[in-house]
């Protein structure tokens, strides 16, 4: 989401940064060790291996070195057999607990003035999650405030995951960019200022077309939410074929879907810049494409698989379409979305994503139904050998910042996937998009050490992962809470998830004490 996909990339260049707080450098977590030995972790390792434990996980400052298998649960360990700890060296008892990789946020927006978020809360939610990488799609906060902070985090001067920046396109161009010379030029010197990627929302195609290809040949990857204002004549399809390597949410895939048309069947009244219209109208679009396993809804599939193309859906930013209630009520909203963040996702004439003017059972209902025909075709990609990743695009819809990270895992499990293809495509599927498979997306030797551990098995209910955990009822009939992540390890530091948590708490309650907020219902 951004509030300038109303605005084709064309006028960007008019729009003026609003930059939120940066994160304070404070030191927070533990470590790196000379050596760190995590015990007698389950591990689930990423690449689709089923869970296998216990084992000793050794770590040298960032990076694991070696995973040492204990033999069958519940046998007695051979002391012998376990890597000794070496002088100077930490050890971390994780006895029965799981470790996973760090997960990978692909769509993650570091927050607004809108919002009134500081990158500090944006951070530690995703850290509490179990977050340790982000791309964020479009650097809001402008691309040199965006490369300080990956840079600080780079070198753990802050507490927040890595860092992925992919500019939008035209962003900082002095005059709208019009031909292929100028677009060639402002890809080139985003590539010279240090950014990883490109984000589009859309350009008449020949534009579209010199740049993918330009940021292409410089080796540096694209993704795009193809906008309405340009999807007719330039869907998912030709971005692909120009190289482009990712899509985000689902725009432009109906589109390049259709049998029966060529633009989307908008009702005569509809205004783009109405987003009511703009998103009800959406919820209607899956069933104007070719039906699933149509031989049209297969040649396109097919296609984009034979281009390696990666789809990032963030489920869960829509989650709200088609449950509005279930998603405003969330449990942790009261605890941790902060006043400003919750004002901007109320109905609203002005914020992005507050478009409840006239929503009920009806726009409901279609979204559903939507939701049904797109889920189908992402597991079906995935089950074709297509590479499905997890972003966010938190911050909007009563999406809140590792809380919606969490349940785009739950909504990968509802289209279809098995719990581990869902760990797949938050961690080591992640990190291949990235083109950083090398170095992070899995639990393995000579990889950075990057971990998440908790005290509950995820695949068992993907719940345990969020910050609250799950309700979990004892055998003294006693009501608990099962799981939310215990550590967050990146880097080999260690940093206590539900510390972070709590930091978030006090910046919430703060933000209540001083504005004597509370959470309302609107209208009544
Ligand atoms: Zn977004």
């Amino acid at each position: 989401m951004r509030k300038i996909i109303l605005l084709s990339a064309f006028i960007f260049p008019l729009v003026v940064f609003s930059q939120i707080k940066k994160a304070p450098e404070v030191k927070e977590g533990e470590g790196p060790y000379t050596q760190l030995i995590i015990r007698g972790v389950i591990l689930i390792n990423g690449t689709g291996a089923p869970p296998i434990g216990p084992m000793d996980i050794v770590i040298e400052k960032n990076r694991i070195i070696q995973i040492v298998g204990l033999g069958n649960p519940g046998a007695p360990v051979n002391p012998e057999k376990r890597p000794k700890l070496k002088d100077g060296g930490k050890e971390l008892n994780c006895e029965g607990m799981y470790a996973l990789p760090g997960f990978i946020d692909m769509h993650g927006h570091i927050g607004g003035k809108e919002q009134g978020t500081p990158a500090e809360y944006v951070f530690k939610l995703w850290m509490a999650h179990g977050i340790t990488t982000i791309r964020d799609p479009s650097c809001g906060n402008g691309l040199d405030w965006v490369l300080d902070e990956k840079q600080k985090s780079a070198q753990n001067l802050i507490t927040a995951p890595r860092i992925f920046a992919y500019t939008v396109f035209g962003q900082g161009a002095k005059q709208p960019i019009t031909t292929v010379e100028q677009t060639q030029e402002w890809v080139r010197d985003n590539a010279k200022k240090g950014a990883d990627g490109i984000k589009f929302f859309g350009a008449p195609p020949e534009i579209m077309d010199a740049a993918i290809r330009e940021n292409k040949k410089l080796g540096l990857r694209s993704c795009c939410h193809h906008a309405q204002m340009d999807v007719a004549r330039w869907n998912v399809l030709n971005s692909a074929r120009a190289g482009m390597t990712s899509m985000e949410h689902w725009y432009g895939l109906p589109e390049a879907l259709f049998t029966d048309k060529t633009i989307q069947n908008y009702p005569l009244n509809y205004n783009y810049a109405n987003e009511q219209n703009r998103f009800e109208e959406a919820g209607n679009l899956w069933k104007q494409a070719a039906p699933p396993y149509s031989e049209h809804w297969i040649k396109v599939m097919n296609e984009l698989l034979s281009l390696d193309f990666t789809i990032d859906p963030t489920f869960n930013i829509y989650d709200a379409n088609r449950d509005l209630q279930r998603t405003r009520r969330a449990e942790w909203h009261e605890t941790y979305t902060l006043p400003s963040l919750w004002k901007f996702y109320e109905p609203s004439l002005v914020s992005h994503g507050a478009y409840w003017i006239n929503w009920g059972t009806e726009q409901e209902i279609a979204w559903k139904e939507n939701y049904r025909l797109w889920m189908t075709f992402i597991n079906e990609y995935k089950n074709r050998g297509g590479r499905v990743t997890t972003g966010s695009d938190n911050g909007f819809i009563y999406q809140t910042y590792g809380f919606g990270y969490i349940r785009e895992l739950e909504l990968l499990r509802e289209a279809g996937f098995h719990p581990l293809e869902v760990i797949r495509s938050a961690t080591l599927y992640g990190a291949q998009a990235l083109g950083m498979d090398k170095e992070i997306g899995s639990v393995e030797p000579g990889k950075l050490a990057d971990l998440v551990i908790l005290d509950a098995n995820p695949l068992e209910n993907l719940q345990y992962l969020y910050g609250t955990g799950a309700i979990y009822m004892n055998e003294k009939n006693e009501v608990v809470r099962k799981g939310g992540v215990k550590y967050t390890i990146k880097d080999g530091i260690i940093y206590d998830a539900k510390k972070l948590l709590a930091d978030v708490k006090k910046m919430v309650d703060d933000e209540k004490a001083k504005t004597g907020f509370k959470i309302t219902q609107p209208g009544m």
